[in-house]
């Protein structure tokens, strides 16, 4: 079955949220959580602009993060990340100079960059030259046969590949590939080009982005897009933790520091960080133990039911 497209999840997902508030399993409360603390009796969320603490027994936290791993001003005139490209002016400014001789630098080579490339060449025409920055040189193509498939949706042979095979496989599938979908319009697009370089920063001024390259000569073009990837670590901070609550956190990563390539490997099969008392779900960082379509959009019922299986009462007919 060919996979659905982003604005048809959103519709599903916006269905999936009205059938449950109205059946009541689920409220919706909308609002921004500017500091997670715990208590013996649970979770409490500090929200911007309110006296009163959310509080709940468990904790779900999702989202990819910031865009990291460029320095410099991100969002800028000429400038925008891949989190806020579909809605940053630069989007609209670009459209204006979709004739004109101009270069856009997409920078990175994963799924996030290959959905900007697709949209810069919906939206461009063919003067406007679009380069692919990655460490690589080239852009590889995802697999995607029904034997890579299978483990993003079902994940019940992914645990006994053993970790070598499972970054391999990650690599593969996940990790700075584009889709052939994408690939194959960029096969036939005249006005892309990949270039091998590495960006450590952007810089911007009112004609030009300069990107300095580790171990060469800065390169100059007119707008950049990074896209180098997603803190999902960036909860984990202390202006949202409290300390004591990041040192559980790294003693629940088996004493390791607080990064995330740390604690993906202490995440059990109900997505939830191991240890840690109330529990914290982490389904963002369960990609490499559990499965790697926790972190993205594969098995979303199969997540919800690995979130839920614990807070919830099974009797033995499976009613809940
Ligand atoms: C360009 C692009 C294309 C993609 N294409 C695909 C694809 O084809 N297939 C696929 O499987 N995956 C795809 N992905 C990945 C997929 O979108 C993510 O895996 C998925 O959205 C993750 O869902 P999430 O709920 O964890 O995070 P998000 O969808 O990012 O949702 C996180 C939410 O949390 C909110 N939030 C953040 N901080 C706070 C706070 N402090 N308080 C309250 N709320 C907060 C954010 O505003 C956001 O609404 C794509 C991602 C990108 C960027």
């Amino acid at each position: 079955m060919p996979d659905p497209y982003l604005d048809e999840w959103a519709r599903y997902l916006k269905w999936v949220m009205a059938k449950a508030q109205q059946e009541k399993v689920a409220t919706l409360k909308i609002g921004q959580v500017s500091r997670i603390a715990k208590g013996r009796d649970g979770w409490h969320l500090t929200m911007a602009g309110e006296d009163e603490p959310v509080t709940g027994d468990a904790l779900v936290i999702t989202g990819p993060g910031d865009v990291t791993g460029v320095k410099g001003q991100l969002n800028g005139d000429r400038i925008s990340d891949a989190k806020h490209f579909w809605g940053h002016p630069l989007l609209h400014r670009l459209q204006r100079h979709r004739n004109d001789r101009i270069t856009v630098a997409v920078i990175g080579a994963g799924g996030a960059a290959a959905s900007v490339v697709l949209t810069l060449l919906r939206s461009m025409g063919e003067r406007c030259a679009i380069q692919v920055i990655s460490p690589w040189g080239v852009v590889y193509t995802r697999g995607e046969s029904y034997d890579e498939n299978r483990h993003l949706t079902d994940p019940q042979h992914w645990v006994h590949l053993g970790e070598p095979n499972q970054m391999r496989f990650l690599d593969h599938t996940s990790q700075g590939v584009f889709s052939q979908h994408v690939k194959r319009v960029m096969n036939t697009a005249v006005n892309v080009e990949t270039v091998a370089g590495w960006v450590l920063e952007v810089q911007e001024n009112p004609s030009r982005v300069r990107m300095l390259m580790k171990g060469s000569v800065a390169e100059d073009c007119d707008y950049a897009i990074v896209a180098t990837g997603f803190d999902d670590m960036w909860w984990a901070k202390p202006d949202m933790l409290e300390n004591q609550l990041i040192h559980e956190v790294r003693r629940c990563a088996g004493g390791a520091p607080v990064e995330a390539e740390f604690v993906r490997r202490h995440i059990n099969d109900n997505l939830q960080l191991d240890q840690m008392s109330p529990p914290l779900h982490l389904p963002m960082l369960a990609g490499q133990r559990q499965g790697p379509g926790f972190p993205n959009l594969n098995c979303l019922g199969l997540l919800s039911d690995r979130i839920l299986r614990p807070h919830c009462h099974i009797e033995e007919s499976g009613k809940t």
